[in-house]
């Protein structure tokens, strides 16, 4: 089994021509610190835009989350639409639900433009019932979506769900036409060729140490690496679940939380149809929930909150037992298949599970998907890319008054008991 995303296997490992940058720039107008969805599509405008811009990266283009995700491009927030009523009240839901379809667009458009092959299409999504009553639950969701959001889905029922996914452990699902897939690993390294295209200077093995406000006013910024000292005239941080000690403010804004995925050996044809018949993504409706797709080889990914610690190398075989044994409740004709991955990578979850973008102090900041950035991440980097340009931007995820989780230094001690707590949630619910 290898230890490391199925989706590195499917990129040609020609070096790309973004990680040949050596030497830094010593002045910049904008530098980006962290190279994944956030920053690149960042980036990317700044450099349309004509800035002078520095995406610094400690690892490799797209290391974090950007390259190990699920590729489940969904309709929606991790909020679900009951809750998001519930909490915003119907015209604050309204903007938020519709501020993540805006996302889905931007993104198609950008994968459009930029001829990015990342193999896109408009699978749509299941949303499946984990237990009788959660089929209720979905009906109240379709309601909502329907009133309030205005958005079309259509529920199945266990009788007919074969149609669209071959499993009987499941009470039901809720479709929606307009989700999509990609391979995420395809995609980040596209968008850093198009931020290079539009002239933006994509730096890897760049891990920034300190950033510091210079000059009256702090209007100035010293960015401090191993391989030397920029000045910049804004930053923008874009780490996400991998925001470390050198960004302090974002790291008592953001909770890694580890997610970790499956991906079988290839399945004949037949199996593969049998199990998910459309190609749709699919995830259930439990707290510690599983999501699963297809690949366009016919694998089997199969991810899920298996372990609520961060990715190292026992977590992530203990996760990847867990996830076969979870994987095979459902389809259990797959017990003599073998599985070929097994990784984690880290979500950033925020306070209110939304995600956040805007200014922090005199810096500019954006993430806090909590598992849905794909689109997301890539609208909210360009359009907090618009504010540092200057521009007045009016969206319902712009928050320049983010506050700090309390009792929290970056070292999130409460998982284990958030965990304990979900858990037991998922016996009674
Ligand atoms: C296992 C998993 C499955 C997921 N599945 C889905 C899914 O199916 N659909 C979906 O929409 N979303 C999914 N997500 C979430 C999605 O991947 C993220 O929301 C998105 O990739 C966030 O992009 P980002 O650019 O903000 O952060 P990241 O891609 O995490 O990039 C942050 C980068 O910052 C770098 N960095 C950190 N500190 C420094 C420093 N000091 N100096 C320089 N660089 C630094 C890191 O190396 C990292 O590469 C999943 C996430 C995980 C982990």
């Amino acid at each position: 089994m290898k230890e490391y995303p199925y989706w590195w296997d499917t990129i040609p490992k020609v070096e790309l021509k973004t990680e040949k940058v050596r030497v830094l720039p010593s002045k910049v107008d904008v530098a980006v610190v962290g190279g994944g969805y956030t920053g690149l599509s960042a980036a990317r405008h700044l450099a349309r835009v004509g800035a002078s811009v520095v995406v610094l990266e400690r690892e490799d283009v797209g290391w974090g989350a950007s390259s190990r995700n699920g590729g489940q491009v969904l309709t929606g927030l991790r909020l679900d639409p009951g809750t998001l009523v519930e909490r915003y009240g119907e015209a604050a839901a309204r903007r938020l639900f519709e501020a993540s379809l805006d996302s889905m667009v931007r993104l198609e458009t950008l994968i459009a433009s930029e001829a990015i092959d990342c193999g896109y299409t408009q699978s749509g999504h299941i949303h499946a019932a984990s237990k009788p009553s959660h089929f209720e639950d979905l009906r109240k969701q379709q309601t909502v979506l329907t009133r309030v959001f205005r958005h079309r889905v259509e529920l199945v029922s266990r009788n007919e769900q074969r149609s669209e996914l071959g499993s009987d452990a499941y009470h039901g699902l809720l479709v929606d036409e307009r989700s999509g897939a990609l391979n995420p690993t395809r995609y980040v390294h596209g968008l850093a060729e198009a931020a290079t295209r539009a002239g933006a200077v994509v730096a890897t093995e760049a891990p920034v140490e300190r950033l510091s406000a210079q000059g009256p006013g702090g209007n100035r910024w010293r960015v401090t690496t191993p391989r030397g000292e920029i000045e910049a005239t804004d930053v923008l941080m874009a780490t996400g679940g991998y925001t470390n000690g050198a960004l302090p403010a974002l790291r008592r804004r953001f909770v890694p939380v580890g997610s970790y995925i499956i991906a079988t050996e290839p399945l004949p044809d037949q199996v593969a149809a049998a199990l998910l018949p459309k190609r749709r993504m699919a995830f259930d409706s439990r707290h510690f929930l599983h999501y699963f797709r297809i690949t366009d080889d016919r694998r089997l990914l199969f991810g899920g909150r298996a372990e609520f610690s961060r990715p190292a190398p026992d977590t992530t075989r203990r996760a990847a037992s867990i996830l076969r044994r979870d994987m095979l409740a459902a389809f259990p004709e797959l017990s003599s298949v073998g599985v070929d991955y097994a990784w984690g990578g880290n979500v950033a979850f925020t306070r209110d599970e939304l995600p956040h973008a805007g200014r922090l102090g005199d810096a500019y900041y954006a993430g806090g998907y909590c598992g849905h950035g794909i689109a997301m991440a890539t609208a909210l980097g360009e359009l907090v890319a618009r504010r540092v340009a200057g521009e007045p931007v009016d969206h319902p995820l712009m928050d320049d008054r983010f506050p700090a989780i309390p009792f929290y230094n970056g070292r999130p001690w409460f998982l284990p008991i958030v965990g304990a707590y979900y858990r037991f949630r998922d016996l009674v619910d």
